[in-house]
């Protein structure tokens, strides 16, 4: 045999291999995850991240993050920028330039019977409880193994929680299409929904559609809420309410009957009290199948988790 040819045969299938690997290297790096909701690595090349009120450098500065913590990711915007949870309840805008996305990480909901929900420092049992999350509460989870999740929660927190308490997220829709804008967020005890700004500030009429399919339990005007809609629902299974208030006028829907998830509701106003035009989106948890209209009949949660 001809050592010649053996070498330059050798030579040849190292080059074919090198081009092998060097075009599987290509496709997995057009193939990287370019970050849905989930779990993102502040990634800095020094010094903190500042979190701002809204998508741009000009928002106000509302808090900051270390570079290499974990962030959770809400929604990506048309810009380029993170809506992200900073600390417990808290949300704000990141750029996505010091943002490295968690490959396969994934956006979570706590779905317990009764209770809470421990998380604890390690998976399993015999590891100390380090925070408790009420049913509904949106968490990302980074792996998972053993019937235990390693999960980030409230924004920057991580630990483990048993995996069957975890429910596969459902989503609502965004209530107002033309709008993202938000006015206030929820806070517990406080203020008990989403208020969701208009397109134009001050100027009524921007279409307000159901988040969910469902049925009007009730239609007209009630106190502070001035003309609002409830829609019965469920989510996951859990039976939810969902309220739309201070629409500019007395929606065409009537207790009874059923509507489509994307179903007209009517135009955002400023009805009851209220001080400018903006919806008012609750979401609450009812305590029975039932149609539950008093206020004892359910409790409100943050609609944030949901979407
Ligand atoms: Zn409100």
């Amino acid at each position: 045999m001809n050592t010649n040819l053996i070498k330059k045969s050798t030579a040849f299938i190292i080059a074919i291999l090198f081009l092998l690997l060097l075009s599987s290297v290509v496709a997995t790096g057009a193939m990287a995850y370019d970050g849905g909701p989930g779990a993102g690595i502040v990634s800095t090349s020094g010094g903190n991240l500042n979190v701002r009120a809204s998508a741009s450098l000009n928002g106000a500065i509302v808090g900051k993050l270390q570079k290499g913590t974990y962030v959770t990711l809400l929604e990506k915007t048309a810009g380029g920028w993170w809506k992200v949870e900073y600390a417990s309840n808290r949300y704000g805008y990141v750029s996505g330039s010091y943002i490295t996305a968690v490959a396969g990480s994934y956006r979570a909901n706590v779905n317990v019977t009764w209770g809470n929900l421990n998380v604890r420092s390690g998976p399993g049992t015999s590891y100390p409880v380090i925070g408790s999350l009420p049913k509904g509460t949106g968490v990302t989870v980074l792996t998972s193994s053993g019937g235990w999740c390693r999960v980030l929660f409230n924004g920057t927190r991580t630990g483990y929680v048993s995996s069957q308490y975890l429910g596969v997220r459902e989503k609502i829709k965004w209530p107002v299409p033309a709008s993202g804008k938000i006015n206030q967020y929820f806070a517990q005890g406080r203020h008990l929904g989403l208020d969701i700004g208009a397109v134009t500030r001050g100027v009524a009429g921007d279409a307000v559609i159901s988040a969910t399919s469902g049925k009007v339990v009730y239609s007209g005007w009630l106190n502070g809420y001035g003309y609002v809609v409830y829609i019965n629902s469920t989510y996951n299974g859990q039976p939810i309410q969902l309220r739309y208030a201070h629409l500019k006028e007395k929606s065409y829907l009537e207790p009874g009957y059923s509507v489509n998830a994307g179903q007209w509701i009517g135009s955002m106003g400023n009805t009851g009290t209220s001080s400018g035009v903006h919806l008012h989106f609750e979401v609450r948890i009812r305590n029975s199948s039932a149609d539950c209209i008093a206020n004892a009949d359910s409790r409100p949660v943050n609609p944030i988790n949901y979407f």
